[in-house]
């Protein structure tokens, strides 16, 4: 039997990296997109190699979309794509929205929305061209509470990702694509550093009503529910991973 061909956008990192394992593991094949960070690309994909997967890291700034051609085009001659999870994402800076510089403004919206776009087309227009698959955006509880004080534009960019799902959940469902969002909250992943606040986990857990913040293999477990084929009849739908946030 052939093996499921899965793209992750972000695949070397956080959440990319949790669901590039757990996939591996279910019997996936994976092709791993990525900004810069060679050595989290090459840690990754030992560990997705040593649980029996093939895999190939491509370096590839999703907001450019010859670079996301660049991508999917590795997948093509990695096999058959079955499935994409559309998950590269950063917030890059904590604090009001007034005073947030207009290239990050810009940035955050081109890599959490746009990029999003560009790889859902492409992904579908493989996926239609073979026997149909699923593809999974990796939205935020952001997209529904707004972020206030935090990175709104970012909440912003992530409410679009939610559009996205419902609408392209209609497009593609005549070509057998399902298209899904799973939503997380709080996560413990790299990305909080990243956006200059490194103690956001421990400032927002006390919020969180299950009291804590998520681990990135949870929010993986998700994912990889929607991927695969346990709740077929399932599109359209933005899954809410987020401790009751
Ligand atoms: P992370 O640990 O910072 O990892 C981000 C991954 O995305 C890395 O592999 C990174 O590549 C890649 N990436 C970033 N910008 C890219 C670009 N322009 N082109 C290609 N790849 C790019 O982030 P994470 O926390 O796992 O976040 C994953 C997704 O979950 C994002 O969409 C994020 O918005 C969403 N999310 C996260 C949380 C949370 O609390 N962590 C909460 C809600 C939603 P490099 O390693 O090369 O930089």
């Amino acid at each position: 039997m052939t093996r499921p061909l899965t793209v992750i956008t972000g695949g070397t990192r956080g959440i990319g990296a949790a669901t590039a394992r757990r996939l591996a593991r279910d019997g996936h094949d994976l092709v791993l997109g990525y900004a810069g960070d060679d050595t989290a690309a090459k840690t990754t994909r030992k560990h997705v190699e040593e649980a029996g997967a093939t895999c190939r890291t491509v370096k590839a700034d999703v907001t450019d979309p010859d670079q996301v051609d660049a991508l999917f085009d590795a997948a093509a001659e990695a096999g058959t794509l079955t499935g994409l999870v559309n998950n590269a994402g950063a917030t890059l800076h904590i604090g009001p929205m007034v005073d947030t510089p207009t290239d990050v403004i810009q940035r955050v919206i081109d890599v959490n929305l746009t990029a999003a776009v560009y790889c859902a087309r492409r992904a579908l227009r493989d996926l239609a061209a073979n026997d149909g698959g699923t593809i999974v955006n990796v939205s935020s509880s952001a997209a529904t509470l707004g972020a206030p004080g935090e990175y709104v534009h970012y909440a912003a960019a992530k409410a679009g990702v939610d559009a996205l799902t419902q609408g392209l959940a209609v497009e593609a469902a005549p070509y057998g694509v399902r298209v899904n969002a799973v939503a997380p909250g709080i996560v413990r992943t790299g990305i909080h550093e990243a956006a200059g606040e490194p103690g956001r986990m421990e400032r927002v857990a006390p919020h969180v009503p299950l009291g804590r913040v998520g681990e990135p293999e949870e929010v993986a477990e998700a994912i990889v529910w929607l991927l695969g084929d346990a709740c077929p009849y399932a599109t359209g739908a933005v899954l809410r991973v987020a401790g009751g946030r």
